[in-house]
């Protein structure tokens, strides 16, 4: 497998910085390359604006979107977003490491994607979710959380942890056209013991070896939808 991990966490001697350096060696030993992108160790610049852009479509009304399939065409993408497509082209498996913030991606993280998920290259034009760019590829959230798991139950005080990892799992992954696997999580790592986090790092270390074979969330496809994009109520496929 080629596996390209984004990495967001601003301690690197943080858990999650222990979890990536345990995802790393473990699949180096078993034969697969890896490539990290550490965003705050690169400096990554996570906002958006027509510095993602080497290229000028319209220079008098900024439209993020047009100018991304602009530059698709004129190959007209900034370094930074450009090294991070050619990471992504090049993996099988994509990893986002980090820590819960806010129920949902760090800022960096988000950025991250805002810049890189480009319209032209990576969606649009009828490339989505089943039918998405990274077709025949997996994707899996790597995430850490203060609040322990009861909290995160359907029942629980801050709402089922699938349902606050929608918008990445389905939002993002899927909807360019990764299958998504289910999400390893570590509720609370500052209230473990020592031995418990390590094992919990060394258990990671063998979900990572498993996401060739791991049976991903099953979504609806597009063909389960109609023409305004709704479920068909008798769950058939066109
Ligand atoms: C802005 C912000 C928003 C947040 N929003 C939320 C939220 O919405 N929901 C929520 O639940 N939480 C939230 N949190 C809490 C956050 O998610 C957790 O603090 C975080 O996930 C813990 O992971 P960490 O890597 O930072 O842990 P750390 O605090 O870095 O590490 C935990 C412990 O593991 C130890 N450790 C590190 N390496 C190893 C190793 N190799 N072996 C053994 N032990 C090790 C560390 O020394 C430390 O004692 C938020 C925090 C912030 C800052």
């Amino acid at each position: 497998m080629k596996v390209f991990i984004i990495h967001a966490h601003p301690e690197s001697q943080s858990f999650n910085g222990a979890l990536t350096r345990a995802a790393i060696a473990s699949l180096v030993e078993a034969g697969h390359e890896v490539k990290v992108s550490g965003l705050y160790e690169m400096g990554w610049q996570p906002v958006s604006g027509r510095d993602n852009f080497t290229t000028v479509k319209d220079p008098s009304y900024f439209k993020q979107q047009l100018e991304e399939v602009y530059a698709t065409e004129q190959n007209g993408f900034a370094p930074d977003i450009q090294a991070e497509l050619e990471k992504l082209d090049w993996c099988d498996v994509l990893i986002f490491q980090f820590p819960l913030w806010w129920f949902g991606l760090p800022a960096i993280l988000k950025g991250w994607v805002d810049r890189v998920f480009v319209m032209g290259k990576i969606y649009g034009g009828g490339a989505w979710y089943d039918n998405g760019y990274f077709k025949g590829k997996r994707a899996f959230c790597s995430v850490t959380m203060g609040g322990p798991a009861a909290m995160y139950s359907e029942s629980g005080l801050n709402g089922d942890i699938n349902q606050i990892l929608f918008p990445i799992n389905h939002g993002i992954f899927y909807f360019v056209g990764f299958d998504v696997l289910p999400p390893y999580l570590v509720h609370s790592p500052v209230k473990l013991s020592d031995s418990e986090r390590q094992a919990r790092i060394a258990e990671y270390a063998l979900y990572v070896l498993g996401t060739g074979s791991r049976a991903p969330i099953e979504y609806k496809r597009l063909a389960d939808y109609n023409a305004n994009f709704v479920a068909r109520p008798d769950g058939k496929s066109s």
